[in-house]
């Protein structure tokens, strides 16, 4: 089977990063410890619930439930996250994974004409950078076109900042033609808030019950084709 929407125009796949792609299984965790630990001067004691966050939310979160009153600014932050992910790339490769069937969509997706395919997440623009990198899945994507946490910490509006930057190639990116691929409810949000078409994926721990807000449900990414027909029947249904 072949993707037949290239008479109608392309389309724009934004992936989510985390229990989507790739998972740091922890790793992730003890970055951010050691970069919060760096710029405040304080231990991590506690975390909210992230996922489905950006970046600077989660900050400013954790700046507050530890009651620091004049927290350093997100981009110092930022900056010690990254080196804190550099010092753990390895660690990352070893403990980490790629989600079942990832990589495989992502290549049989670029092999499909009018597919363009980047990232939505909350990860700042860094660390997306070197977590795809660690598992060999950046030469898939056009990260020049992704939002990240570090462009707005409002997660819908990212869908815009993402569209804008696709669309420069001359190519036109709107509600109609883009989806996000996503594993939680943030995501969903993400999408309808946002403007996009979402398909969810349960492999990223939300049971598919509760990702029925989605315009699809899939349990992973392992059938390909699946995930193909899937953004076939999302982006034609709007037409
Ligand atoms: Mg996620």
């Amino acid at each position: 089977m072949t993707f037949t929407r290239s008479d109608t125009g392309n389309v724009l796949i934004l992936w989510d990063v985390d229990h989507t792609l790739i998972e740091t299984r922890g790793v992730g965790r003890a970055a951010f410890a050691a970069a919060f630990e760096q710029v405040t001067g304080q231990s991590l004691e506690r975390m909210p619930h992230i996922t489905g966050r950006t970046e600077p939310d989660i900050y400013a979160a954790v700046v507050e439930l530890h009651g620091i009153q004049e927290p350093p600014p997100f981009p110092a932050f930022a900056d010690a996250l990254a080196t804190a992910y550099i010092e753990r790339q390895d660690q990352l490769r070893e403990r980490g994974r790629v989600m079942p069937g990832a990589e495989q969509s992502l290549a049989h997706l670029g092999s499909c004409p009018g597919i363009r395919q980047s990232v939505l997440t909350g990860n700042t623009r860094q660390v997306t950078r070197i977590k795809l990198e660690t598992f060999g899945l950046q030469a898939y994507l056009d990260l020049d076109s992704g939002a990240y946490g570090d462009d707005n910490g409002h997660r819908p509006s990212l869908v815009a900042i993402a569209q804008a930057r696709a669309s420069t190639s001359g190519d036109e990116f709107d509600r109609r033609n883009t989806v996000l691929i996503g594993d939680s409810q943030g995501d969903i949000d993400t999408a309808h808030l946002g403007g996009a078409h979402v398909i969810a994926v349960a492999a990223g721990g939300t049971p598919m019950a509760d990702l029925s807000a989605a315009d699809v449900a899939l349990a992973d990414l392992t059938d390909t084709f699946e995930v193909e027909r899937s953004i076939e029947l999302v982006t034609n249904r709007a037409r």
